[in-house]
């Protein structure tokens, strides 16, 4: 499913060159659940936002769903972003004047609006266990159902991939075991989920954890109770 190779990340900050990612090779199968961790200023982020197709590498390739993205343009670009890919964010990104419901619908939009939509956003609302929250706004929501509305909304394309930066970061620890089992619950239905997080008890509920270090993979765990 995703691909890269040779992958390399370099900003210019006045004369300097930093090296966000320096050489980065990686395979990300179908309905995988892998997690990024490392120091901060590894590059998780500049590795995320080139898998979820925010940023373009300064080299290497980097195939989703066996496609260079590289050879994409920028319609093609965003409709990627748009459909195949879900992003959830550690600050939920929620919009404070939508309800739950019309949060979730959001991204559809820029998509293809239909009949049906409403019906799977509000089921996609249950799936979360916000089926009676539909009509709420964030604000008369908690952090924990703040969280599972924005992935409600991730998932409201039916992405191949669900990419989630720190998703638990603003959470306590009761409400983030919470969240974690809701994606342990979308991997086992099949959802491909990537996610970075500096708390190892996050990234235990991985089957692999990918640590980077210095813009490259340094360690790749294997978990295990997954087959
Ligand atoms: P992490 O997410 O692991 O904290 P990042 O990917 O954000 O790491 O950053 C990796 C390196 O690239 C850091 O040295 C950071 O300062 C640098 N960097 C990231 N984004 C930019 C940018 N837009 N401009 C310049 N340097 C950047
Ligand atoms: P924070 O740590 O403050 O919660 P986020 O995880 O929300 O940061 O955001 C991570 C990155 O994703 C930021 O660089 C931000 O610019 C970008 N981003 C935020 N919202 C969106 C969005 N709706 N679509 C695409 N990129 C986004």
């Amino acid at each position: 499913m995703i691909r890269v190779k040779a992958l390399r990340k370099t900003y210019q900050m006045g004369d300097e060159l930093v090296h966000a990612l320096s050489g980065v090779d990686l395979s990300i199968e179908e309905n995988e659940f892998v997690a990024i961790m490392g120091p901060s200023g590894s590059g998780k982020s500049t590795l995320m936002n080139i898998i979820g197709c925010l940023d373009k590498p300064t080299s290497g390739s980097y195939q989703l769903n066996e496609q260079e993205v590289a050879d994409l343009d920028d319609d093609q670009l965003s409709t990627v972003r748009n459909q195949a890919i879900g992003f959830v964010f550690q600050s939920f990104h929620l919009l404070p004047r939508l309800s739950a419901l019309d949060n979730v619908m959001l991204p559809l939009r820029f998509g293809r609006p239909a009949t049906g939509d409403r019906k799977f956003a509000e089921s996609l609302l249950e799936r979360v266990s916000l089926g009676s929250r539909q009509d709420h706004r964030p604000n008369q929501l908690s952090g924990g159902q703040r969280q599972r509305v924005a992935i409600a909304r991730a998932l409201v394309n039916k992405p191949s991939i669900l990419l989630a930066d720190e998703p638990t970061g603003a959470l306590d620890s009761k409400t983030s075991v919470e969240i974690m089992n809701l994606f342990t619950e979308l991997h086992q239905a099949g959802q491909t989920i990537i996610l970075v997080t500096h708390e190892e008890e996050v990234a235990a509920y991985a089957q692999r954890v990918i640590r980077m270090k210095d813009g490259q993979v340094a360690k790749i765990d294997i978990r295990g109770h997954d087959v």
